[in-house]
């Protein structure tokens, strides 16, 4: 297959992958960019004998290829396969396992693979029970035969907290079971989950890969055959795939992800020591700063103690100030979703989180005056004076009310 082609080169470096990996001139026409492969279907010169490496866009498309290609070499593994979202690959993965298999997973997953855990999963005999403490409390939760998969989210959504990766995995492998690590919200250049005991390590694309919020799509990479011969039988037999168009797409975006995941890391940075200073504000939850309880997990685990382009924080003034506060901000867009270029904010008690019962939601630390951020790439200054404005522009009103 075309995504094993160009293999995974380790001299090379991440922005030289990201740029080359899976980017081949084309032969015939020496285009440096490859074409957009449409065709649904492939000729063949005889039965059986297709002309080049394809027969039919849902089992393998050039440029679906192309993009499995670059995210293998850039999460460091030797496969990778790409799905029509991040949910669908959550599904494939969950649906590899045979009926009666059991799932440790860390509390706080994201809100759409909280659903499909709890009441998708259930349809096809998987039971899955969720840990807000998984590093201390995994070897308990294991059921002996059952226990097929742990499943961790680090750092998690939207309190930023982190999952000792390593610590997790070996515990899991001693029982012989396999680790997924969601790595959305670090993208392949903060962390790089296989390298730290992970067997999976799923994206949904959606979010920093392509990186410019007009593709909607999903990855899993890995190094094992078994999981290759597995997953991809149940990629083309479910047909959640991507199109030539997404991939190409999420391809031209991967190219720059090492430039964007810097500037929103240091954009982060800045604004979460801002807030940190603010009168206005009650907590900042950063995993880049010292004031972060997992702060040494964060040193060993991302790329130089990066702390990536997410924060949240509690803002002083509830509900009415948090809301207030995305209603202000002028730069930061009020809107689901992260990882674009451009800076996103929401009150996940209201939006991402509201599905949550508000006990639960407060348990995990999502207080009704949280509010996340994704930061962007824009200028630092204009990020930190937009912020600093709707800090006081909600105090105001708060105050006048
Ligand atoms: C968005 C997201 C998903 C789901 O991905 P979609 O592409 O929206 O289906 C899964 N995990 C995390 C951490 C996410 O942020």
């Amino acid at each position: 297959m075309g995504s094993m082609e160009n293999g995974h080169s380790t001299e090379r470096r991440f922005g030289t992958l990201a740029v080359h990996a899976g980017a081949p001139h084309d032969p015939v026409t020496g285009a440096v960019i490859a074409p957009i492969s449409l065709s649904t279907t492939f000729a063949q010169t005889s039965v059986g004998s297709p002309v080049g490496l394809y027969e039919y866009t849902r089992s393998s498309n050039p440029n679906r290829d192309n993009f499995e290609t670059a995210v293998a070499a850039l999460e460091h593994a030797k496969y990778a396969l790409a799905y029509s979202s991040g949910s669908a690959t959550t599904a494939n993965i969950l649906q590899s396992l045979a009926r009666g298999s059991h799932v440790v997973s860390v509390s706080d997953v994201y809100g759409g693979t909280h659903r499909y855990f709890t009441k998708v999963a259930d349809a096809h005999g998987v039971t899955v029970t969720f840990s807000p403490t998984i590093e201390l409390h995994v070897e308990e939760l294991i059921r002996p035969g059952e226990t097929k998969l742990v499943w961790i989210e680090t750092p998690s959504n939207p309190t930023l907290g982190l999952v000792d990766i390593k610590a997790v995995a070996d515990i899991a492998h001693r029982h012989g079971i396999l680790v997924v690590v969601d790595n959305t919200f670090m993208s392949p250049y903060v962390q790089n989950p296989l390298d730290h005991g992970a067997d999976i390590v799923v994206h949904s694309v959606t979010k920093y890969i392509n990186g410019h919020s007009d593709v909607l799509m999903g990855v899993a990479a890995f190094n094992s055959e078994d999981l290759k011969e597995r997953l991809s039988f149940l990629q083309n037999a479910i047909g959640a795939v991507p199109s030539p168009f997404d991939c190409w797409l999420a391809h031209r975006g991967l190219k720059t992800l090492h430039l964007r995941a810097r500037e929103a890391s240091k954009n982060a940075t800045a604004v979460a020591k801002a807030l940190e200073a603010s009168q206005h504000v009650i907590s900042v939850n950063y995993p880049g700063i010292d004031s972060h309880p997992h702060r040494k997990i964060a040193i060993k685990q991302h790329r130089d103690g990066m702390g990536g382009g997410m924060l949240s924080f509690r803002i002083k003034g509830g509900q009415t100030a948090a809301h207030n506060f995305c209603k202000y901000t002028k730069v930061f867009t009020l809107a689901e979703s992260l990882g674009g270029v451009e800076s996103l904010c929401e009150v996940p008690s209201s939006m991402t989180h509201a599905g949550i019962p508000k006990d639960q939601r407060e348990a995990a630390g999502v207080f009704d005056d949280l509010v996340r951020m994704s930061c962007g790439v824009e200028d630092a200054e204009d990020l930190l004076a937009d912020v600093l404005q709707a800090l006081e522009k909600a105090d105001k009103a708060n105050g006048s009310a």
